[in-house]
């Protein structure tokens, strides 16, 4: 068993469900000490929000072994009560200080991702297209959580697989990739987007306005992860936008 002090919730995947019927959210955080990537699944929906800092007691997976692939400990048999093993700051991560925690864990490209075998990894992407991909006729809501954790937690939750449409941004990473084909398409499991979807059917196209994605105004960073199923397949977790601070005046130019 390890405890992992200081965390900080970077991004979080929309729901999906597990093979024993259990719903469960993928939750990426960056540990403070190190400005190390973490990722901690399953989880409940509803246990963090992004920003969050936290202890927890975790456990490896034998099943996963993706670099800095954690389980909270008896996860499975605590499944409804894993405020046995987290432990919650009152506060978020402070608002302006976040970009800099972002700039802190530093930028990579693709391509060293893939080489080092890295489970994580932020973009700093030049964006060429955002896309909806239509996955089904309708979005369907079958999942109904009875009892929630957290009274902000919509009481409908939606697997990933059920909506209508998954969204896909095209990029180049701002650096030296190596990558044979330097344009990515990744779709995104950013639970926000996925909320977005469910809160506003018929006007899924605005989610590229929502996340500020062609807003000269904003800076925009990818928090990227590789999936179980093929590690060298990644998707965009979570999009960092941070609204561009004012120039500084008598910079001596
Ligand atoms: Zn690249």
């Amino acid at each position: 068993m390890v405890l992992l002090k200081d965390l900080v919730v970077v991004g979080q995947g929309a729901p999906n469900q597990l093979r024993d019927n259990r719903i469960s959210v993928c939750v990426c955080a960056c540990k403070l000490d190190s400005k190390e990537l973490i990722r901690i699944y399953p989880v409940p929906p509803g246990w963090f929000r992004k920003w969050d800092i936290f202890n927890v007691e975790v456990e490896k997976n034998p099943q996963d072994n993706r670099e800095n692939t954690w389980k909270i400990k008896n996860s499975k048999e605590d499944w409804k009560r894993l405020y046995k093993w987290i432990y919650k700051k009152k506060e978020k991560y402070p608002k302006n200080k976040r970009e800099e925690l972002v700039k802190s864990i530093g930028f990579n490209v693709l391509s060293e991702l893939i080489e080092n075998k890295k489970s994580f990894g932020i973009i700093k992407p030049i964006i060429k297209d955002f896309e909806l991909e239509q996955k089904n006729k309708t979005t369907t809501k079958q999942l109904t959580l009875g009892d929630v954790t957290d009274l902000d937690e919509p009481f409908t939750i939606i697997n990933q697989k059920d909506y209508k449409f998954k969204p896909y941004i095209t990029y180049e990473c701002d650096g030296n990739c190596k990558c044979k084909n330097k344009v990515h398409r990744q779709s995104i499991s950013e639970r926000g987007c996925y909320e977005f979807m469910r809160k506003y059917p018929g006007r899924e196209m605005e989610l590229s306005k929502a996340l500020y994605l062609f807003d000269k105004e904003y800076n925009i960073y990818f928090l990227i992860g590789n999936i179980y199923k093929a590690p060298q397949t990644y998707i965009i977790i979570d999009i960092f936008r941070f609204k561009k601070q004012g120039l500084i005046k008598n910079d001596n130019i």
